[in-house]
């Protein structure tokens, strides 16, 4: 289980030191990688495993300087070029998906297609929403790169999900963006290292994304996702359930100081646990 700073960001140089030092690993570990693919090559008499399910990323080209800046975030230190070679090696696909940075619309995943598509705009509503509203907010915005990068990271692990049912046929007992959305939380809160931090970006996203909807037309309630400040709560609840020993903050700040509340988080985590672990063992690549 990753470590957890809560709202907090005195761990961020710490986090930053271990990211380091794991790109420093990656680098003399993949250079070892690539001698023995090398080897395997020349001598033909060992069982290479490649994954089906590479990443291909593909990065359209900005149109303005807002999306050139947004550009250079996102094939910066931490961003996309890091995540996909992180889920890479976290999860295995059967096929391979497409990653289209730079869409026109999204973020979504065509399930024809095994695209995954990001939009500049998308990018750039992340710091427009914080902008806004961005008072309503319960963490250090001192950093906004940072927290841009963790909730595109939150959403390509959404996405992810998305095309982990499609690949693996998972069944479908409730609305597929809420079962994505449960099993996007657990692999983050579950899988990924200050994974909880990244959900706590995410939730605030959801969270000031709520601001705008002042009130509620019709078709959002029958739209495929649930409410923003649904999910905000639910990205909330999950990590109440993935640590709860250390949630205190959050059941009294979120959940208004809610006990039952806080146990039927816990009870929850644990029936997603139950439920998907037996259905990711062949997804997930443990080390
Ligand atoms: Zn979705």
């Amino acid at each position: 289980m990753a470590l957890y700073c809560g709202f907090s960001t005195a761990c961020k140089k710490l986090k930053k030191l271990i990211r380091t030092i794991q790109r420093l690993l990656q680098q003399v570990i993949g250079t070892t990688a690539a001698a023995v693919l090398v080897m395997a090559a020349l001598f033909s008499n060992t069982d290479v495993h490649a994954d089906a399910g590479d990443w291909i990323v593909k990065y359209e080209t900005p149109e303005n300087d807002e999306e050139e800046a947004l550009l250079e975030l996102l094939q910066g230190e931490y961003g996309i070029p890091d995540m996909v070679s992180y889920l890479e090696s976290q999860y295995r696909l059967k096929k391979p998906v497409y990653l289209q940075v730079g869409a026109d619309e999204g973020p979504h995943y065509e399930v024809d297609n095994e695209i995954i598509t990001i939009p500049y705009h998308y990018a750039a509503e992340i710091y427009e929403r914080f902008d806004k509203y961005g008072d309503e907010s319960r963490i250090d915005m001192s950093d906004m790169d940072e927290i841009a990068l963790d909730v595109i990271f939150h959403t390509l692990l959404h996405e992810l999900g998305h095309a982990l049912m499609a690949q693996y046929n998972y069944p479908l007992f409730f609305e597929e963006e809420d079962v994505v959305d449960a099993l996007s939380n657990y692999l983050l809160l579950e899988y990924t290292e200050f994974g909880a931090q990244v959900a706590v970006s995410a939730a605030e996203m959801f969270w000031v994304e709520q601001e705008d909807l002042s009130t509620y037309e019709a078709d959002d309630f029958w739209g495929e996702h649930s409410l923003e400040i649904q999910r905000a709560y639910d990205v909330y609840c999950a990590i109440v359930g993935a640590y709860p020993d250390d949630s205190d903050h959050i059941v009294d700040s979120i959940f208004e100081g809610d006990e039952d509340k806080a146990y039927d988080c816990i009870e929850n985590y644990e029936r997603i646990r139950a439920a998907w672990e037996p259905l990711l063992e062949p997804v997930i690549i443990r080390d």
